[in-house]
């Protein structure tokens, strides 16, 4: 070696939240020698067993003092991190995604009225502020249509999908007083999503786009890549090119350091954007096995400034969601390929406990893995 010591770089980076995007990020710091320090006010968290933990709510000035104290950059592994602690902290240490993707994120319609500035096509939208704004929505929308909360709704929650005109009282009884965002309910071919990251420099890179099946709300199966939309080869790299295309155009416009999600409906091979996510996200878990970089490395890469790895696939990968309870491991662990991830969760219905990603060379071996993972889980193959 010659020349002066290289920059070192931060060796420690703190994250807003210690759930299982907390723990997956702090297990990618190790190799790299990146530590993380968790915020978190939940006992026993996910990432407790491989990050220091500050036990603190997420808007507490002691613990936010405290993490901005033993870090050289903030980041966080979810959106409702109040925004106005994301800029308290901005003033002490560089906090990456900074706080105008944060805050994005967490309105709906800021959101949308992003994806639109930029060009992106979305379902159409109307913001509903009071009782009073709903029938003029669904008159300009269209039924049937989705009434959502603009903020804090995740996996499904805080959404109604209005039918008929007799369901609008109803869906204003169940969400209003909030404000709200009512969308035209989209008939979508498939839900597909992009993960990708931009560096610090402003360079990005893609993962490929994968595909999504939910179910109550809840992403339960990811293939990735997205299959091909047969017989339509074209017609898929088209897919990719437009998800990337997008998907840059967000970064640059927010000014982006470290990973994104845009969820995508696709229509007749045309796009439309859903929402985004400013982190990791539970569609881009495969690329920890599946990928020639994780989505967790890409990340800490970006914010500590490091230079972006490859996001190419390594063959082919699903990722299979454990929702509520968890399988027998070792019936899991039999199936080749297959790789299990528990996040130390107490299961509860609805909760996100582990996932399994299997990969295989090629798609017919990655689809007889999938099936044996998922009779394995006691789980149902996804609906076509
Ligand atoms: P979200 O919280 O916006 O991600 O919505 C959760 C799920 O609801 C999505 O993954 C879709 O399956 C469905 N969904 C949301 N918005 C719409 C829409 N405008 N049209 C059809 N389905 C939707």
């Amino acid at each position: 070696m010659r020349g002066a010591t290289p920059e070192p770089g931060p060796r420690t980076v703190g994250v807003v939240g210690g759930g299982q995007l907390g723990r997956m990020l702090a297990l990618a710091g190790i190799p790299l020698g990146v530590r993380c320090v968790v915020l978190e006010p939940g006992a026993d968290p996910p990432a407790g067993p491989v990050a220091e933990v500050v036990a603190a709510p997420y808007d507490d000035l002691d613990g936010l003092a405290a993490l901005a104290r033993r870090c050289e950059v903030v980041t966080y592994e979810f959106e409702n991190v109040p925004v106005a602690a994301a800029e308290w902290l901005a003033e002490r240490v560089p906090v990456r995604p900074g706080p105008l993707a944060l805050g994005t994120a967490q309105d709906r319609l800021a959101e949308k009225r992003l994806f639109t500035a930029l060009g992106i096509g979305t379902p159409p939208y109307v913001a509903v502020d009071d009782r009073a704004g709903l029938r003029p929505a669904v008159a300009e929308v269209g039924l049937p249509a989705v009434l959502k909360t603009r903020r804090l709704g995740y996996d499904g929650k805080g959404q109604v999908v209005l039918r008929a005109a007799g369901d609008v009282d109803a869906a204003w009884e169940t969400l209003g007083g909030v404000p709200l965002l009512l969308e035209g309910f989209v008939a979508f071919d498939r839900e597909l999503s992009i993960v990708a990251a931009r560096g610090l420099g402003g360079e990005v890179a893609a993962f490929p786009v994968v595909a999504n099946h939910h179910q109550g709300g809840i992403l339960r199966l990811t293939l990735a890549p997205a299959p091909a939309p047969a017989p339509a080869p074209a017609l898929h790299r088209g897919l990719q090119e437009q998800a990337e295309a997008l998907v840059g155009r967000v970064l640059d416009a927010l000014d982006y350091v470290g990973v994104i999600a845009v969820e995508l409906f696709e229509v007749g091979g045309a796009l439309l954007a859903n929402e985004l996510a400013p982190r990791v996200h539970n569609s881009g878990h495969w690329t920890i096995e599946g990928a020639e970089t994780s989505q967790f490395e890409q990340h800490l890469r970006a914010v500590c400034g490091l230079p972006l790895g490859s996001a190419a696939a390594r063959g082919w990968s699903a990722m299979v969601n454990l929702v509520g309870d968890e399988p027998d491991p070792a019936a899991v662990l039999a199936v080749p390929g297959a790789h299990l991830h528990r996040y130390g969760k107490a299961p509860r219905p609805g909760r996100k406990l582990a996932h399994v990603t299997v990969t295989a060379p090629d798609e017919a071996t990655r689809d007889q893995r999938l099936a044996d993972v998922l009779g394995a889980c006691g789980l149902a193959p996804p609906a076509p």
